[in-house]
Protein backbone atom coordinates (compact mmCIF):
# COMPACT_ATOMS: atom_id res chain seq x y z
CA UNK A 1 0.00 0.00 0.00
CA UNK A 2 1.04 3.18 -0.70
CA UNK A 3 2.24 5.06 2.44
CA UNK A 4 0.32 8.58 2.72
CA UNK A 5 1.72 9.94 5.84
CA UNK A 6 4.39 8.93 8.67
CA UNK A 7 2.68 7.75 12.17
CA UNK A 8 4.09 11.32 13.78
CA UNK A 9 1.47 13.05 12.24
CA UNK A 10 -1.51 11.24 13.87
CA UNK A 11 -1.42 13.59 16.75
CA UNK A 12 -1.34 16.66 14.82
CA UNK A 13 -3.57 19.22 14.03
CA UNK A 14 -3.12 22.50 11.99
CA UNK A 15 -2.34 25.96 14.33
CA UNK A 16 -5.97 27.42 14.81
CA UNK A 17 -3.63 30.23 14.83
CA UNK A 18 -2.24 29.77 11.60
CA UNK A 19 -5.81 28.71 10.15
CA UNK A 20 -7.04 31.64 11.07
CA UNK A 21 -5.14 34.08 9.20
CA UNK A 22 -6.61 33.49 5.75
CA UNK A 23 -10.13 34.88 7.91
CA UNK A 24 -8.24 37.76 9.57
CA UNK A 25 -6.77 39.25 6.58
CA UNK A 26 -10.00 40.33 5.26
CA UNK A 27 -9.74 44.09 4.69
CA UNK A 28 -12.93 44.46 6.80
CA UNK A 29 -11.67 42.88 9.87
CA UNK A 30 -9.71 44.14 13.04
CA UNK A 31 -7.33 41.55 13.98
CA UNK A 32 -6.29 41.08 17.66
CA UNK A 33 -5.73 37.09 16.84
CA UNK A 34 -2.25 37.20 14.81
CA UNK A 35 0.90 37.77 16.69
CA UNK A 36 2.04 40.49 14.44
CA UNK A 37 4.02 43.31 15.00
CA UNK A 38 2.69 46.63 14.00
CA UNK A 39 3.13 46.95 10.18
CA UNK A 40 3.63 50.82 10.54
CA UNK A 41 6.88 50.57 12.72
CA UNK A 42 8.56 47.52 10.64
CA UNK A 43 11.73 49.58 9.71
CA UNK A 44 11.66 48.98 6.34
CA UNK A 45 13.97 52.08 5.49
CA UNK A 46 16.62 51.11 7.83
CA UNK A 47 16.12 47.16 6.24
CA UNK A 48 16.64 48.83 2.52
CA UNK A 49 19.63 50.43 3.63
CA UNK A 50 21.52 47.26 5.09
CA UNK A 51 20.35 45.12 2.43
CA UNK A 52 21.71 47.43 0.13
CA UNK A 53 25.57 47.59 2.01
CA UNK A 54 24.86 43.91 2.62
CA UNK A 55 25.07 42.92 -1.34
CA UNK A 56 27.67 44.82 -1.71
CA UNK A 57 29.68 42.12 -0.68
CA UNK A 58 28.77 38.68 -2.80
CA UNK A 59 29.29 36.71 0.14
CA UNK A 60 25.81 37.96 1.53
CA UNK A 61 24.51 36.49 -1.59
CA UNK A 62 26.01 33.04 -1.31
CA UNK A 63 25.65 30.01 1.26
CA UNK A 64 26.91 30.32 4.57
CA UNK A 65 27.91 28.54 7.56
CA UNK A 66 25.00 25.86 9.04
CA UNK A 67 25.33 27.84 13.27
CA UNK A 68 24.81 30.92 11.59
CA UNK A 69 27.41 34.00 10.54
CA UNK A 70 29.73 34.66 12.59
CA UNK A 71 29.14 38.31 13.13
CA UNK A 72 25.82 37.97 13.72
CA UNK A 73 26.70 34.96 16.48
CA UNK A 74 28.97 37.86 17.92
CA UNK A 75 26.63 40.79 18.07
CA UNK A 76 24.46 37.75 20.15
CA UNK A 77 26.95 36.67 22.05
CA UNK A 78 27.46 40.32 23.49
CA UNK A 79 23.76 41.00 24.01
CA UNK A 80 23.12 37.79 25.80
CA UNK A 81 26.44 38.28 27.89
CA UNK A 82 24.98 42.06 29.05
CA UNK A 83 21.66 40.31 30.28
CA UNK A 84 23.03 37.28 31.31
CA UNK A 85 26.02 39.50 33.34
CA UNK A 86 28.07 36.63 32.73
CA UNK A 87 30.38 35.72 28.95
CA UNK A 88 28.53 34.06 26.58
CA UNK A 89 30.98 32.36 23.83
CA UNK A 90 29.36 32.71 20.25
CA UNK A 91 30.39 28.63 19.86
CA UNK A 92 27.04 28.44 22.36
CA UNK A 93 25.17 30.86 19.76
CA UNK A 94 23.20 28.85 16.70
CA UNK A 95 21.19 30.91 14.35
CA UNK A 96 17.87 29.54 13.19
CA UNK A 97 15.04 30.01 10.90
CA UNK A 98 13.36 32.16 13.24
CA UNK A 99 13.25 31.13 16.98
CA UNK A 100 10.19 28.42 15.85
CA UNK A 101 13.05 26.46 13.55
CA UNK A 102 15.26 26.30 17.27
CA UNK A 103 12.39 24.70 19.42
CA UNK A 104 11.81 22.09 16.12
CA UNK A 105 15.36 21.42 16.60
CA UNK A 106 15.91 21.56 19.92
CA UNK A 107 13.02 18.60 20.14
CA UNK A 108 14.41 16.65 17.31
CA UNK A 109 17.67 16.62 19.36
CA UNK A 110 16.89 15.79 22.64
CA UNK A 111 13.64 14.11 22.46
CA UNK A 112 12.71 10.54 22.06
CA UNK A 113 9.26 8.98 21.82
CA UNK A 114 7.19 8.80 24.79
CA UNK A 115 10.02 11.14 26.71
CA UNK A 116 8.39 13.82 29.04
CA UNK A 117 7.97 17.28 28.07
CA UNK A 118 6.69 20.28 30.73
CA UNK A 119 4.68 22.52 29.17
CA UNK A 120 2.54 25.40 30.51
CA UNK A 121 -0.89 25.34 30.71
CA UNK A 122 -2.26 27.52 28.56
CA UNK A 123 0.84 27.00 26.20
CA UNK A 124 2.36 28.87 23.24
CA UNK A 125 0.82 26.71 20.45
CA UNK A 126 3.98 26.59 18.09
CA UNK A 127 5.60 24.46 21.03
CA UNK A 128 3.05 22.61 21.51
CA UNK A 129 3.36 21.62 17.86
CA UNK A 130 6.50 20.74 18.24
CA UNK A 131 6.67 18.45 20.84
CA UNK A 132 3.99 16.03 19.84
CA UNK A 133 5.38 15.93 16.51
CA UNK A 134 8.23 14.95 18.35
CA UNK A 135 6.23 12.47 20.09
CA UNK A 136 6.67 13.64 23.61
CA UNK A 137 4.22 12.84 26.98
CA UNK A 138 2.89 16.51 27.84
CA UNK A 139 2.53 17.47 31.42
CA UNK A 140 0.69 20.93 31.60
CA UNK A 141 1.50 23.10 34.76
CA UNK A 142 -0.36 25.61 34.89
CA UNK A 143 0.56 29.57 34.49
CA UNK A 144 -0.92 32.44 36.42
CA UNK A 145 -0.53 36.07 36.31
CA UNK A 146 3.07 35.38 37.90
CA UNK A 147 3.81 32.72 35.54
CA UNK A 148 4.65 28.79 35.45
CA UNK A 149 3.39 27.80 38.97
CA UNK A 150 6.78 26.35 39.95
CA UNK A 151 5.17 24.56 43.46
CA UNK A 152 2.96 22.81 41.20
CA UNK A 153 6.31 21.64 39.24
CA UNK A 154 7.69 20.71 42.12
CA UNK A 155 4.70 18.42 43.51
CA UNK A 156 4.90 16.88 39.69
CA UNK A 157 8.37 15.79 40.51
CA UNK A 158 8.13 14.79 43.86
CA UNK A 159 5.73 12.48 42.49
CA UNK A 160 8.54 10.62 40.33
CA UNK A 161 7.97 12.53 36.91
CA UNK A 162 11.28 12.96 35.07
CA UNK A 163 10.87 15.38 32.46
CA UNK A 164 13.64 15.93 29.79
CA UNK A 165 12.82 19.45 28.73
CA UNK A 166 10.29 21.80 30.60
CA UNK A 167 9.40 24.67 27.78
CA UNK A 168 8.30 28.11 29.32
CA UNK A 169 7.96 31.44 27.93
CA UNK A 170 8.73 33.34 30.94
CA UNK A 171 8.78 37.32 30.32
CA UNK A 172 5.07 38.25 28.47
CA UNK A 173 3.67 34.97 28.27
CA UNK A 174 2.13 33.94 24.45
CA UNK A 175 -0.98 33.57 25.11
CA UNK A 176 -1.35 34.69 29.06
CA UNK A 177 0.72 38.04 29.10
CA UNK A 178 2.58 37.18 32.50
CA UNK A 179 5.88 37.41 33.80
CA UNK A 180 7.59 34.57 35.92
CA UNK A 181 8.66 36.34 38.79
CA UNK A 182 12.11 36.42 40.06
CA UNK A 183 12.06 34.17 43.10
CA UNK A 184 10.45 31.49 40.54
CA UNK A 185 12.61 31.91 38.14
CA UNK A 186 15.12 30.97 41.04
CA UNK A 187 12.73 28.09 42.09
CA UNK A 188 12.50 26.97 38.03
CA UNK A 189 16.33 26.79 38.12
CA UNK A 190 16.89 25.05 41.54
CA UNK A 191 14.08 22.73 40.68
CA UNK A 192 16.39 21.87 37.24
CA UNK A 193 19.59 21.67 39.55
CA UNK A 194 18.32 18.64 41.56
CA UNK A 195 16.10 16.97 38.70
CA UNK A 196 18.42 16.90 36.07
CA UNK A 197 15.65 18.54 33.15
CA UNK A 198 16.40 21.54 30.91
CA UNK A 199 14.54 24.35 30.52
CA UNK A 200 13.73 26.08 27.30
CA UNK A 201 13.42 29.47 27.82
CA UNK A 202 12.03 30.76 24.94
CA UNK A 203 11.81 34.52 24.69
CA UNK A 204 10.88 36.15 21.70
CA UNK A 205 9.05 39.16 23.89
CA UNK A 206 11.74 40.11 26.77
CA UNK A 207 12.76 43.48 24.88
CA UNK A 208 8.98 44.42 24.81
CA UNK A 209 8.40 46.20 28.34
CA UNK A 210 6.43 49.22 29.34
CA UNK A 211 7.13 50.50 32.50
CA UNK A 212 9.86 48.27 34.16
CA UNK A 213 12.38 45.62 32.49
CA UNK A 214 11.33 41.93 33.38
CA UNK A 215 14.03 40.32 35.95
CA UNK A 216 16.91 38.32 34.28
CA UNK A 217 16.35 35.42 32.19
CA UNK A 218 16.51 32.25 33.77
CA UNK A 219 19.48 31.39 31.67
CA UNK A 220 20.88 34.28 34.74
CA UNK A 221 20.50 31.32 37.12
CA UNK A 222 21.49 28.15 36.01
CA UNK A 223 23.48 26.77 32.67
CA UNK A 224 20.63 24.11 32.11
CA UNK A 225 18.94 26.54 30.01
CA UNK A 226 18.40 26.14 26.41
CA UNK A 227 17.79 30.32 25.85
CA UNK A 228 15.73 30.92 22.41
CA UNK A 229 15.39 34.99 21.12
CA UNK A 230 14.51 36.28 17.79
CA UNK A 231 14.68 39.22 15.82
CA UNK A 232 10.70 38.87 14.82
CA UNK A 233 9.35 40.98 17.03
CA UNK A 234 12.28 43.41 17.95
CA UNK A 235 13.05 44.02 13.62
CA UNK A 236 11.20 42.16 11.69
CA UNK A 237 9.31 38.21 11.39
CA UNK A 238 10.31 38.37 7.75
CA UNK A 239 13.85 38.27 7.95
CA UNK A 240 13.44 34.85 9.82
CA UNK A 241 16.33 35.34 12.10
CA UNK A 242 16.40 33.57 15.66
CA UNK A 243 18.74 31.66 17.80
CA UNK A 244 19.23 29.39 20.75
CA UNK A 245 21.76 29.76 23.72
CA UNK A 246 23.12 26.48 24.88
CA UNK A 247 26.39 24.24 26.15
CA UNK A 248 28.32 23.28 22.90
CA UNK A 249 27.11 19.54 23.23
CA UNK A 250 23.56 20.97 22.33
CA UNK A 251 24.98 23.34 19.82
CA UNK A 252 26.59 20.66 18.16
CA UNK A 253 23.46 18.06 18.07
CA UNK A 254 21.49 21.28 16.60
CA UNK A 255 23.92 22.17 14.32
CA UNK A 256 23.94 18.52 13.02
CA UNK A 257 20.64 18.57 12.37
CA UNK A 258 20.41 21.84 10.74
CA UNK A 259 22.36 20.73 8.09
CA UNK A 260 19.68 18.01 6.76
CA UNK A 261 16.76 20.74 7.61
CA UNK A 262 17.98 23.64 5.57
CA UNK A 263 21.71 23.48 5.00
CA UNK A 264 22.27 27.30 6.72
CA UNK A 265 20.00 30.42 6.93
CA UNK A 266 19.58 33.39 4.66
CA UNK A 267 23.16 35.16 4.38
CA UNK A 268 21.62 37.97 3.35
CA UNK A 269 18.86 38.41 6.18
CA UNK A 270 21.65 37.61 9.08
CA UNK A 271 23.86 39.93 7.44
CA UNK A 272 21.02 43.06 7.96
CA UNK A 273 20.45 41.17 11.13
CA UNK A 274 23.60 41.78 12.50
CA UNK A 275 24.24 45.51 11.29
CA UNK A 276 20.75 46.66 12.63
CA UNK A 277 21.28 44.29 16.29
CA UNK A 278 25.06 46.04 16.23
CA UNK A 279 24.18 49.39 15.79
CA UNK A 280 22.96 49.86 19.31
CA UNK A 281 21.93 53.89 18.99
CA UNK A 282 19.46 52.78 16.23
CA UNK A 283 18.12 50.11 18.07
CA UNK A 284 17.20 51.49 21.52
CA UNK A 285 15.65 54.21 19.72
CA UNK A 286 13.17 51.87 17.88
CA UNK A 287 12.92 49.86 21.30
CA UNK A 288 11.70 52.52 23.04
CA UNK A 289 9.37 53.52 20.22
CA UNK A 290 8.15 49.94 20.24
CA UNK A 291 7.67 49.70 23.91
CA UNK A 292 6.11 53.07 23.98
CA UNK A 293 3.58 52.48 21.61
CA UNK A 294 2.33 49.31 22.38
CA UNK A 295 2.11 50.44 26.11
CA UNK A 296 -0.30 52.85 24.90
CA UNK A 297 -2.67 50.45 23.25
CA UNK A 298 -2.37 47.59 25.53
CA UNK A 299 -4.01 50.41 28.06
CA UNK A 300 -6.34 51.43 25.50
CA UNK A 301 -6.87 47.94 24.53
CA UNK A 302 -8.05 46.99 28.64
CA UNK A 303 -9.54 50.10 29.10
CA UNK A 304 -12.02 49.61 26.26
CA UNK A 305 -12.92 46.16 27.58
CA UNK A 306 -13.67 47.29 30.85
CA UNK A 307 -16.02 49.77 29.04
CA UNK A 308 -17.58 47.77 27.35
CA UNK A 309 -17.71 44.80 29.75
CA UNK A 310 -17.62 46.23 33.30
CA UNK A 311 -16.79 44.21 35.74
CA UNK A 312 -18.10 40.69 33.81
CA UNK A 313 -14.53 40.76 32.16
CA UNK A 314 -11.27 39.82 33.35
CA UNK A 315 -7.96 40.43 31.67
CA UNK A 316 -4.23 39.75 32.18
CA UNK A 317 -2.35 42.88 33.71
CA UNK A 318 -0.05 44.15 30.75
CA UNK A 319 3.55 44.66 31.65
CA UNK A 320 4.80 44.06 27.90
CA UNK A 321 4.74 41.93 24.97
CA UNK A 322 1.72 41.82 22.44
CA UNK A 323 -1.08 40.07 24.10
CA UNK A 324 -3.39 39.65 26.97
CA UNK A 325 -5.50 36.52 27.96
CA UNK A 326 -8.92 37.72 28.13
CA UNK A 327 -12.24 35.85 29.93
CA UNK A 328 -15.44 36.95 28.58
CA UNK A 329 -18.87 36.82 29.87
CA UNK A 330 -20.11 34.44 27.46
CA UNK A 331 -22.99 32.03 26.85
CA UNK A 332 -21.54 30.14 24.00
CA UNK A 333 -17.61 28.69 23.87
CA UNK A 334 -15.02 31.00 22.53
CA UNK A 335 -14.37 29.37 19.22
CA UNK A 336 -18.53 29.56 18.62
CA UNK A 337 -18.06 32.96 19.49
CA UNK A 338 -15.73 33.82 16.76
CA UNK A 339 -17.59 33.20 13.03
CA UNK A 340 -20.09 35.90 14.84
CA UNK A 341 -17.00 38.22 15.81
CA UNK A 342 -15.77 37.53 12.44
CA UNK A 343 -19.20 38.28 10.60
CA UNK A 344 -19.03 41.71 12.98
CA UNK A 345 -15.19 42.64 11.94
CA UNK A 346 -13.27 41.68 14.82
CA UNK A 347 -11.47 38.35 15.15
CA UNK A 348 -9.24 36.83 18.80
CA UNK A 349 -7.39 33.71 19.18
CA UNK A 350 -10.26 31.11 21.26
CA UNK A 351 -8.60 30.13 24.39
CA UNK A 352 -8.85 26.41 23.55
CA UNK A 353 -6.01 26.90 20.72
CA UNK A 354 -3.96 26.79 23.58
CA UNK A 355 -4.86 24.28 25.84
CA UNK A 356 -2.88 21.28 26.92
CA UNK A 357 -5.50 19.60 28.86
CA UNK A 358 -7.23 22.31 30.57
CA UNK A 359 -10.61 24.12 29.85
CA UNK A 360 -10.34 27.51 28.13
CA UNK A 361 -13.40 27.83 26.37
CA UNK A 362 -14.44 30.87 28.01
CA UNK A 363 -11.22 33.26 26.96
CA UNK A 364 -9.64 34.47 24.28
CA UNK A 365 -5.98 35.61 23.25
CA UNK A 366 -6.11 39.68 22.22
CA UNK A 367 -3.00 41.25 20.68
CA UNK A 368 -2.92 44.74 21.03
CA UNK A 369 0.13 45.30 19.40
CA UNK A 370 -0.90 45.51 15.72
CA UNK A 371 -3.81 47.73 15.63
CA UNK A 372 -3.95 51.53 16.86
CA UNK A 373 -5.68 52.85 19.70
CA UNK A 374 -9.13 53.98 17.78
CA UNK A 375 -9.25 50.52 15.74
CA UNK A 376 -8.22 48.84 19.25
CA UNK A 377 -11.25 50.29 20.66
CA UNK A 378 -13.84 49.36 17.48
CA UNK A 379 -12.49 45.87 17.65
CA UNK A 380 -14.04 46.08 21.65
CA UNK A 381 -17.31 47.01 20.62
CA UNK A 382 -17.59 44.67 17.84
CA UNK A 383 -16.61 42.34 19.97
CA UNK A 384 -19.25 43.72 22.85
CA UNK A 385 -22.29 43.15 20.04
CA UNK A 386 -20.69 39.80 18.92
CA UNK A 387 -21.27 38.59 22.78
CA UNK A 388 -24.61 39.85 22.56
CA UNK A 389 -25.65 38.31 19.48
CA UNK A 390 -24.05 34.85 20.36
CA UNK A 391 -25.98 35.26 23.41
CA UNK A 392 -29.38 35.98 21.99
CA UNK A 393 -28.75 32.98 19.32
N1 LIG B 1 8.19 31.50 20.72
C1 LIG B 1 7.10 32.19 21.04
C2 LIG B 1 6.64 32.21 22.44
C3 LIG B 1 6.39 32.90 20.06
O1 LIG B 1 5.31 33.59 20.42
C4 LIG B 1 6.86 32.88 18.73
C5 LIG B 1 6.15 33.63 17.61
N2 LIG B 1 4.83 33.82 17.71
C6 LIG B 1 8.00 32.12 18.44
C7 LIG B 1 8.65 31.46 19.45
C8 LIG B 1 8.55 32.00 17.05
O2 LIG B 1 8.91 33.21 16.50
P1 LIG B 1 9.97 33.36 15.34
O3 LIG B 1 10.13 32.01 14.69
O4 LIG B 1 9.40 34.37 14.41
O5 LIG B 1 11.24 33.80 16.00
Amino acid sequence: MTRIRARRLDGLTSSAIRDLLELTSRPEVISLAGGLPAAELLPTARLAEAAVSALADPASAQYTETCGLADLRTVIAARESGRLGRAVDPQQVVVTHGSQQALSLIAQALLDPGDLVVVEEPSYTGALQVFRAAEATLAPIPVDDDGLDTDALEELLAGGARPVLVHTVATFHNPRGAVLSAPRRAHLASLAERYGFRIVEDDPYGDLWFGTPPPAPIASHTDRVIRLSSASKIIAPALRVGWLLADRDVCASVELLKQGADLCGSSLTQRIAADLLADTAWLDAHLTTLRGTYGSRAHALTDALSAEFGPDVTYSPVRGGMFTWTTLPLAVPAAELLPVAAGLGVAFVPGDAFAVAGDHTRSARLCFATSAEDELAEAVRRLGAAVRAAGDA
